[in-house]
C-alpha cells in the first residue's frame, strides 16, 4: 500500500506534464530540432539551421561565434549551444556581413553584453533602413543593442583559446562588407556568403554586391590555406577546395556571358530566355535559387556596379 503511493503520484505528475506539453505550442520542441552541429575539431563546431552556417569556437572562458542565424532561432540556438557545444557564455560574436539570416542573434547577445565585431560596411548597413531589391523587401535598422560595437576595415588577427583566427574583408562581392575567417591551426576557412556550396549564390546588389566581385572573391579564397583546408560556406554543406573551384569556374563563366549581354543592352527577359547558365543548372540550380532567380540578381548587378565605378 505504502509503496504504491509514490508511483501513483509520479504517474499523475507525468500525466500533468504530458497534458501541459500538448496544449502549450512549442514546449515539446524546446530542444531546437532544426539545429544540428558538426565538431570539426575539439574546439571548433559548425551549427547549421535555417539561416546561415554558424561557427562556434570554445576558448578557456567561453565561446566565440561567427554569425548567429535568424532572430527567431536565437533562443533555440542558445539552448542548443549550452546542450551540445559548451555551457559557458558567448563572449564574442563576429558578423560575416549584414544579412538577417546571419545577424539574428545580435540583439539578444548584444543586449547581454557580448562583444559584437564586424567590418565597418556591415555596421553601416545594420544602422540604416535598406531597400533590399533582390528580395523586394525593406529591412529596418537593427535595434541599437545589436549594432556591432567594434569595427575594422581590412581585417585582423585574433587569438582565442588555442586558435589563431585571421579575418579579411573582401569588398563588393555578395555585399560591400563581406569577411572570411581562417583558423590557421585547424586549417578551416569560414567564408560567410562569399561562398554558397553547391548552389547559385544570392547577390545583393542594393548593398554593393555584384557577380564579378563574387567571382573575384573566390579567386582570393581558393588561395587561403591549402588543398586540405576544410571550408564552412555561408550556406550548404561543409566543402573542399574542389567545391570552391567549381563555384569559381561557374561564376567566371556566367559573369563573362552576362557581360556580353550587358554590353549590347539586352533586357533581363532576353537574358533569361537565352539560358546562359544551362550547362551549370544541374549542379547549382537545385538549391535556394532557381536559374531564373539567380539571373534576376546577377544580371542587374553588372549594370549597378558599372554605374558606381
Ligand atoms: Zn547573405
Amino acid at each position: 500500500m505504502y509503496s504504491r503511493l509514490p508511483s501513483r503520484r509520479a504517474f499523475l505528475q507525468t500525466l500533468a506534464t504530458g497534458a501541459a506539453a500538448s496544449v502549450i505550442p512549442g514546449l515539446a520542441h524546446a530542444q531546437a530540432p532544426s539545429l544540428t552541429t558538426t565538431a570539426l575539431t575539439d574546439t571548433i563546431h559548425v551549427v547549421m539551421g535555417d539561416g546561415g552556417n554558424i561557427g562556434a569556437v570554445r576558448g578557456p572562458d567561453g565561446l566565440l561565434l561567427i554569425d548567429g542565424g535568424y532572430a527567431n532561432q536565437t533562443s533555440d540556438l542558445q539552448h542548443f549551444l549550452i546542450e551540445k557545444v559548451d555551457a559557458r557564455k558567448v563572449q564574442i560574436l563576429f558578423n560575416t556581413h549584414w544579412h538577417g539570416d546571419h545577424v539574428g542573434s545580435n540583439v539578444s547577445l548584444g543586449g547581454n553584453g557580448v562583444r559584437i565585431i564586424a567590418q565597418m560596411e556591415t555596421k553601416k548597413w545594420l544602422s540604416q533602413k535598406v531597400n533590399m531589391e533582390v528580395f523586394h523587401r525593406t529591412v529596418d535598422p537593427l535595434d541599437p543593442s545589436g549594432i556591432p560595437g567594434e569595427v575594422f576595415d581590412q581585417g585582423g588577427m585574433m587569438n582565442f583559446g588555442n586558435e589563431r583566427i585571421q579575418y579579411r574583408h573582401v569588398p563588393f562581392a555578395h555585399t560591400s562588407g563581406d569577411v572570411y575567417f581562417f583558423f590557421r591551426h585547424a586549417n578551416i576557412l569560414q567564408t560567410g556568403d562569399l561562398f554558397f556550396n553547391g548552389m547559385y549564390p544570392v547577390i545583393d546588389y542594393s548593398t554593393g554586391g555584384w557577380i564579378g566581385g563574387m567571382a573575384h572573391a573566390l579567386d582570393v579564397l581558393v588561395k587561403v590555406g591549402n588543398k586540405e583546408t576544410r571550408i564552412v560556406p555561408g550556406h550548404g554543406p561543409i566543402g573542399t577546395k574542389d567545391d570552391m573551384r567549381a563555384a569559381q569556374d561557374m561564376l567566371h563563366s556566367v559573369a563573362g556571358r552576362l557581360d556580353g549581354f550587358a554590353s549590347r543592352g539586352a533586357s533581363l527577359e532576353e537574358v533569361v530566355a537565352a539560358k546562359p547558365t544551362a550547362d551549370f543548372d544541374a549542379h547549382f540550380g537545385k538549391g535556394f535559387l532557381k536559374p531564373e532567380a539567380f539571373l534576376a540578381m546577377a544580371y542587374p548587378s553588372i549594370a549597378r556596379h558599372n554605374k558606381k565605378s
